[in-house]
């Protein structure tokens, strides 16, 4: 029996204990189908489009406008930009690489974010890619740095070394149903990044961007340590006043 017999053997052993299915809607998932989405759903997947806030990614009405938060203000880091809105298929895809410890999920929505950066040069012009760390802890509990996985699928379509330049220094208690204020001090001085970031220009990767406060903290850390400049690139943005705009 062929090498690529037995890997085929083993997929359909492993498909059988464990069926997969499609992260969103739940159909099986044939045992050849690589993606963690099935077709309808992956054609589904939400692109991010303009007009969205210049630094952001906040869905704005006009090209060129920064939204209400972002005008007149200085921020760590300078620019976000999003592959997916986290609306349709997005949601149950991230739930199913965090919480349910579907690895080749978050390698698949690296791919899909990478499909995606020609269309945003924007982001170009960065010397490395550095992932949004998890806490130890976290880290031990999940086996993988979702952001990791993605920023390596980023990094090597824009090659890009991906570097981890900066360390969670404390738990944070989960920002979901935190206000905007509470979210920032839960996250100040989370994350400390290392004498590795001088002079680099950093692209931040992350899997969902809320508030963007986890990004500014973690830009924050870079600059005090001497990057030039940071931007960020997240697989989904979620809009917290979609109806504000
Ligand atoms: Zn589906
Ligand atoms: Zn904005």
């Amino acid at each position: 029996m062929g090498m690529g017999m037995l890997v085929r053997a083993g997929r359909l052993l492993g498909h059988w204990l464990l069926p997969q299915t499609c992260a969103h809607c739940r159909e099986d998932l044939n045992p050849d189908w690589s993606d963690p989405l099935c077709g309808p759903c992956r054609a589904g997947l939400p692109q991010a489009r303009p007009s969205f806030c210049l630094r952001c990614a906040e869905p704005v009405r006009e090209a060129g406008e920064f939204c209400r938060d972002c005008s007149g203000g200085a921020f760590a880091c300078s620019l976000i930009r999003a592959a997916f809105l986290y609306q349709g298929p997005v949601p149950g895809l991230v739930h199913a690489f965090k919480y349910r410890g579907r690895r080749r999920a978050a390698e698949a929505a690296g791919r899909w974010m990478a499909c995606l950066l020609p269309g945003l040069p924007e982001l170009s012009g960065h010397d490395a890619a550095a992932p949004v760390p998890l806490h130890p802890r976290r880290l031990r509990e999940r086996g993988y740095n979702q952001a990791r996985l993605l920023a390596l699928q980023v990094g090597a379509a824009a090659g890009l070394p991906v570097l981890d330049l900066l360390a969670r220094v404390k738990p944070t208690r989960p920002q979901w149903g935190l206000g905007r204020d509470a979210r920032a001090q839960n996250l100040a001085a989370a994350f400390q990044a290392g004498p590795a970031a001088r002079g680099l220009s950093v692209l931040l990767v992350d899997d969902v961007c809320t508030s963007g406060a986890s990004l500014e903290s973690c830009a924050a850390a870079l600059r005090r340590a001497g990057a030039r400049r940071v931007g960020a690139f997240v697989f989904a943005r979620q809009t917290l006043q979609p109806s504000e705009n």
